[in-house]
């Protein structure tokens, strides 16, 4: 069995220009990092595009006619607040995204990709875009990859308990608001407080609503906290994953809470994410055949990105 790693230069179009902290050579920064560990059982996987008929799925149309209409235009203009800026060709830069992360859906599901490989798990190091919304772009994110899978995954394959486990710095507002009121969308995210830091939400009494309440758990941490906090905050992640008896598993392991990173606070080193990537796949076997896709969300320290993502890799493909 192996795990379906998606890599190419399809996914790091999506980047923003300039000084921009999701710039285009982030993939590549993961991707000399996992070169120099020669990882057993990874499959590369190309890049795949999506249509706007799938992403109709989860997002509003005039939102993402105003996606396409931005992208068509040389000077760039604010999606959302100020910091998702457009550019040209974000709209395709952004369907390969989605494409990916629903092509790693596809293989996790059928057990196999499209050369006919065995695949237990994957990993999309540019996806998990967890701040966008139905109808708006939200914090370096356009179109919601994972909310358009989770959609792909209750029609396409009769999904019905599904686990979001959310290991990135910020709040996944994106993923838990939209998913509020759905009770077999089981969520986890431990992040750092909103009170000092984007999207601002994410509070320890944000449970979920009506027939949902209970479903999602929200772990702010202090600014400063590092691998004991975390390790403490994921042992209570790993009993409601648990109970909650998932028959798919995503994980988002922004490489943003490592210490060093340059918009955020917290101070995990890439044992925290290995720890996550391990625990959750252990889970994925008890519950769901292994079925697990992470996908790569924020990280603005290039070193980080190559060793928290690299950890999640050799996790997830470890046959033992
Ligand atoms: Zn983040």
């Amino acid at each position: 069995m192996g795990t379906a790693v998606f890599f190419g230069d399809e996914l790091a179009r999506y980047g923003f220009g300039g000084s921009h902290p999701l710039g285009r050579d982030r993939i590549y920064a993961f991707w000399s990092r996992l070169q120099s560990e020669n990882v057993a059982n990874v499959m590369v996987e190309q890049p795949e595009i999506t249509n706007e008929e799938t992403v109709l799925s989860f997002h509003d149309r005039d939102y993402v006619e105003l996606v396409k209409m931005a992208s068509k235009q040389c000077r760039s203009i604010p999606l959302d607040r100020g910091d998702t800026p457009s550019f040209r060709g974000i709209f395709e830069a952004t369907l390969y995204v989605v494409g990916s992360t629903l092509a790693a859906l596809d293989m996790v599901m059928e057990g196999a990709d499209r050369a006919g490989r065995k695949i237990e798990n994957a990993f999309v190091p540019i996806a998990g875009l967890h701040h966008a919304r139905r109808d708006s772009a939200g914090g370096f994110c356009v179109f919601n990859d994972v909310g358009v899978a989770v959609i792909r995954a209750r029609k396409k394959y009769n999904i019905k308990r599904i686990a979001y486990v959310d290991i990135d710095a910020h709040h996944g507002d994106g993923v838990f608001y939209e998913f509020v009121s759905d009770p077999l969308l089981f969520f986890a995210d431990i992040h750092e407080d909103g009170r000092y830091l984007y999207p601002g939400t994410g509070s320890a009494d944000e449970t979920g609503v009506g027939d949902a309440k209970g479903t999602k758990i929200n772990i702010p941490l202090m600014p400063e906290a590092g691998d004991k906090e975390f390790f403490d905050a994921f042992a209570r992640v790993k009993e409601f994953i648990d109970s909650a008896r998932p028959e798919l598993v995503f994980l988002n392991c922004g490489a943003d809470s490592l210490a060093g990173d340059p918009i955020t606070d917290l101070r995990y080193s890439a044992q925290a994410h290995g720890h996550a990537a391990r625990t959750l796949r252990r889970l994925a076997d008890k519950h769901c055949k292994g079925r697990m896709i992470a996908v790569g969300g924020g990280g603005y320290n290039r070193t980080n990105i190559g060793n928290a993502w690299t950890e999640v890799v050799k996790e997830l493909a470890d046959l033992g």
